[in-house]
């Protein structure tokens, strides 16, 4: 059995490109230590959570003028004093960690001054460790059940891993065991340092959670320190001189095939618990220690770096054996840096020796801080200066973690107490800097190729063969114990004899060794046939255990196509399912979008409402003004014409009262001469005057003027031809003579003179007269209609009954009539289907019976009757029509009614009567008349004043109708 040893050529050095793909900045946290004493003045506050000012002690001038500046730092995280090792571990320490174990590179360094807790953070103080021993301790409780068996690793001398097969790597176990001097501990069951034992004495079992575990790892340690810029190994065991002690040989820089640096010949132990690496660690502590006392060195002025190299290779695909390629392992490191104190020379009262050793640690950490702002500068410029990493160890050996690849952190160590106050302003301003700087982020290696879980897989079959073979009661070789089989078998040989020849003669040496070689031989062969007898048995095991596991493959097969039918069938209900939603989406969207047109149609309305309702308000508002205007100037006119009429009858009857006086001269005097001269036919006279003096009679005026019932609506021209004609008639059986003689006489009398002497003035001057007395009637009547309705009679109509009187013929209906003089009564018969009418002219009849349908009873007591009918007129208006009559008493007993006239009354609107005037006939008179209605006033004064019957009808017209009676 040979080690895989595949060497890769060795590629030609080419300058490496850098590194393409994401960066990330250098991860910088700040922690804060607390003061030693309470007392002591404090310079820094934690302000946040990535933030820390600080601020000058007191009596520090940082101006000359004095003034008083405090200054802020922000980092990726601030750790307060109160912040415990675990929380600073967990934050910067633990992703470093993952990162090794998945095969990429980090570097954790603390700066700061010195007693800022550099140490503190980094180791840890007694019974509190730091990250150094944490991160020991996760890396162990993460691999731990994955460590692959000592020496199966091993390092070579160019920073590069070899792997090799599980004997050889237990002969070599042997071999060092043979040796007189144990040169590294084996660890495990050591008894432990007390010095450190509580330092390692983690109780947080920290663990990466995604470790490859088909992998099999081991893990290698170094610890150097770099001193005056020289390399010194810590681990190196040099044989202890006790007279003249050597000084440490430094060690060289080397760069391997992958660009990293290395330190050539360093001591690399391969460690498999955390308290064997911290033991290791501890004497390389130790050591530095006693070279520090012995060489009159200041510990504080050293860099001390402890690498920990994680080498993992995966399982063959048995899941047994490490697989032997080389190209399969993988080597990642993690450095752990306490840097050297960062302050400056003059601070140290360093001597001498001391002085240059001060000198070239601040040298170190200068070329580190120029390797820093370099980077920065290319980074952030463009510009491609070079990098001054080899003028220092400390720059030189992590070059590649900033030029190359890897995860850097530095956590700045800073004392808040005032003494230290410029070195950390100096401290702060380097970490600030140092947060700009980018480092290639390390990519994932590749994977092998192999199936997963090939480790698991295998331990249950071993499981089972051991089961399998103890129910059989064949050998019993449970792995249960740490050692393997292989290694146990091995140490059954009897131990070989030492192999040196030393004597040429020695003929003792050669014939032993032959005698345990054969013992050795014969063993084997036995052993070997148990094997085969054991590979027939496993064979048929391994037959069983096939057909099992292709039963259950089957069964799991039939499982699974029965999940995805189901799985199929869900997705086509979920895509149903999508569907409808959309669908419903999208009326959702339409009705939304109908809702808003409706709710915009809504408002249109309401304003179109508003408006209409604010514009009736306003003509309700119009109406019932005019309405208060008209009855006030209705009342007035009425009080005016009431009092004029009163007047003019006052007048009239005074006139009357002369003429009747003149008369009755005259007729004295006619009397005086008839009787006198002659009596030859003394009747007829009397009989002619018998007949005239009721003619006289009737004209002479009454308390109520019957002038006006004896008014027709005839025009006042036509009154005056009708006048004679009256007179003519009414003295148709008189004989002419005596008026002649009347005439004569008025002609005579000197009174009569001054109205003037010739017929023609005298029929001139009654026309006036005739017309005042018409135009008197008249306008009462205008003013009657609102109160009282008169119910105009006919000219002709009294004349017939006059005619009537005179020739005796029976008035039969006139016998039933009451008399005028005790006043009319109606009744007023208004169905309860009428509507009210909010016409300014009302009509109204004063002592009427008021009733609702027609009643006997009422009519019994009344000798009038009207019917107030309403009906649509064919302008939509509503007329109302006033049927009067006269109720009369029948033979039978009953009560009669003989309608007489038909009053209509409606009401127009002037842009109704507009609107229905025909353009293709316009009447000019209407059309002028019309234009006047514009006019409220206009309106108002022809309602009140105008003829009933008139063409020219007003806003309220009055049609009186007078029915002619049959004769
Ligand atoms: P450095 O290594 O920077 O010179 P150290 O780590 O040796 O400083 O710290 C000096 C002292 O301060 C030590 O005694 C240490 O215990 C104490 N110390 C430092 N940091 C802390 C801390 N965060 N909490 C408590 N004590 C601390
Ligand atoms: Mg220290």
């Amino acid at each position: 059995m040979k080690a895989a040893r595949a060497k890769t050529p060795r590629r030609p050095a080419l300058k490496k490109p850098p590194a393409p793909g994401p960066k990330d900045p250098v991860g910088v946290y700040c922690r804060v230590r607390p003061l030693s004493r309470q007392d002591q003045e404090c310079c820094i506050e934690v302000i946040s959570e990535t933030t820390v000012q600080i601020h000058p002690p007191d009596g520090y001038r940082v101006f000359r003028n004095g003034e008083y500046r405090e200054t802020q730092y922000s980092f990726k995280e601030v750790f307060g004093t109160l912040v415990v090792q675990k929380d600073v571990f967990d934050v910067v320490a633990k992703p470093l960690v993952e990162d090794l174990i998945r095969g990429k590179n980090g570097l954790l360094f603390t700066y700061g001054v010195t007693g800022s807790g550099k140490t503190h953070t980094m180791t840890g103080s007694p019974g509190d460790g730091g990250l150094l021993p944490r991160c020991l301790d996760m890396i162990f409780n993460s691999i731990g059940p994955f460590q692959a068996k000592r020496f199966v690793f091993k390092l070579d001398d160019k920073n590069g891993v070899d792997v090799q097969c599980e004997v050889d790597a237990l002969l070599e176990r042997q071999k060092r065991d043979a040796m007189p001097v144990p040169k590294t501990p084996s660890g495990n069951r050591r008894q432990i340092d007390p010095e450190f034992a509580d330092m390692i004495n983690v109780q947080d079992h920290c663990k990466v959670d995604e470790v490859d575990e088909d992998n099999v790892y081991s893990v290698f340690v170094s610890y150097i320190e770099i001193y005056n810029n020289y390399i010194y190994d810590l681990l190196e065991e040099a044989p202890f001189e006790q007279i003249k002690p050597k000084p440490p040989q430094s060690k060289i820089l080397r760069e391997d095939q992958n660009h990293n640096m290395y330190v050539t010949g360093c001591t690399e132990v391969e460690v498999k618990s955390t308290e064997e690496a911290f033991e290791v660690f501890w004497r390389g502590q130790k050591k530095r220690r006693i070279a520090n006392t012995q060489l009159n060195r200041e510990s504080s002025r050293s860099h001390s770096v402890f690498i920990i190299k994680l080498a993992q290779a995966p399982l063959d695909a048995d899941g047994d054996n490490v697989l032997q390629e080389k190209e399969q392992i993988t080597l990642s490191q993690l450095s752990l840096v306490d840097l050297a104190g960062s302050e400056r020379t003059n601070r140290t009262k360093a001597e001498g020796n001391r002085l240059r050793e001060a000198g070239n640690i601040n040298q170190s950490l200068m070329t580190l801080r120029t390797c820093i702002e370099v980077l920065r500068e290319n980074q952030m410029y463009g510009t491609n200066k070079m990098v001054p990493y080899r003028d220092s160890k400390l720059t030189h050996l992590f070059k590649n973690y900033f030029d190359g690849e890897g995860k850097v952190r530095m956590i700045v160590c800073v004392n808040p107490k005032a003494e230290d106050y410029e070195e950390s302003l100096q401290v702060m301003r380097f970490a600030e800097m140092t947060q700009e700087v980018e480092v290639a982020r390390p990519v994932d290696r590749p994977l092998c190729g192999l199936t997963p879980g090939r480790r698991f897989r295998n331990q249950a079959f071993k499981e089972e063969l051991a089961r399998k073979l103890e129910m059989r009661g064949g050998p019993i070789n449970g792995e249960t114990e740490e050692q393997s089989a292989s290694e146990i078998f091995l140490q059954s040989f009897p131990p070989l004899p030492s192999c040196e020849l030393l004597d040429p003669n020695d003929d003792q040496t050669l014939p032993k060794l032959i005698e345990v070689l054969e013992k050795r031989h014969k063993l084997r062969q036995m052993l070997s046939d148990e094997f085969a007898k054991n590979v027939l048995a496993f064979k048929t095991t391994l037959q069983e255990f096939d057909s099992s596991v292709i039963s259950k493959e089957n069964y799991i097969q039939g499982k699974l196509s029965e999940k995805e039918k189901t799985i199929a069938g869900q997705k086509m209900e979920l895509e149903r399912l999508e569907k409808k939603i959309k669908t419903l989406e999208y009326k959702i969207e339409i009705l939304e979008k109908t809702a808003t047109i409706y709710e915009e149609d809504k408002r249109n309305l309401q304003q179109e409402l508003e408006s209409k309702s604010q514009k009736l308000q306003r003509q309700a508002s119009d109406k019932r003004r005019l309405e208060a205007r008209l009855q006030g100037m209705v009342a007035e006119t009425t009080m005016k014409w009431e009092k004029e009429c009163e007047r003019r009858v006052a007048a009239k009857q005074l006139e009357m009262q002369n003429k009747l006086w003149v008369k009755d001269e005259k007729l004295k005097q006619l009397k005086a001469i008839v009787t006198e001269p002659k009596n030859e036919k003394p009747e007829r006279p009397s009989r002619e005057r018998d007949r005239e003096k009721p003619i006289q009679r009737s004209v002479s005026p009454s308390p109520v003027p019957p002038s006006s019932n004896l008014i027709t609506q005839v025009p006042s021209s036509q009154r005056l031809v009708s006048n004679p004609q009256v007179h003519r008639r009414s003295n148709s059986c008189s004989s002419i003579s005596v008026a002649s003689c009347v005439m004569e006489w008025e002609q005579k009398t000197p009174s009569h003179k001054h109205t003037g002497g010739t017929s023609n003035a005298r029929s001139r001057q009654q026309e006036p007269e005739q017309s005042r007395d018409y135009n008197t009637s008249d306008r009462r009547r205008g003013m009657c209609w609102t109160g009282v309705i008169e119910v105009p009679r006919r000219r002709d109509e009294l004349e017939i009954e006059e005619d009537q009187c005179c020739r005796n013929a029976p008035p039969v209906r006139l016998r039933h009539r009451r008399s005028r003089s005790a006043g009319e009564r109606w009744v007023d018969h208004k169905p309860p289907s009428n509507l009210p009418t909010d016409t300014v002219m009302q009509p109204h009849v004063p002592h009427a019976i008021t009733v609702a349908a027609a009643s006997e009873k009422a009519l019994a007591k009344c000798d009038k009757y009207m019917l107030t009918h309403q009906e649509l007129a064919s302008d939509g208006e509503i007329e109302t029509k006033l049927i009067k009559g006269d109720v009369f008493k029948t033979r039978g007993g009953g009560q009669a009614v003989q309608f007489t006239e038909i009053e209509t009354l409606k009401q127009e609107s002037p842009t109704g009567r507009k609107r229905r005037s025909s353009p293709s006939n316009p009447d000019p008179a209407e059309d002028a008349a019309d234009s006047e209605w514009t006019d409220v006033e206009t309106r108002c004064s022809v309602a009140v004043e105008m003829r009933a019957g008139s063409a020219l009808g007003p806003g309220y017209q009055h049609h009186a109708q007078p029915k002619r009676r049959k004769p």
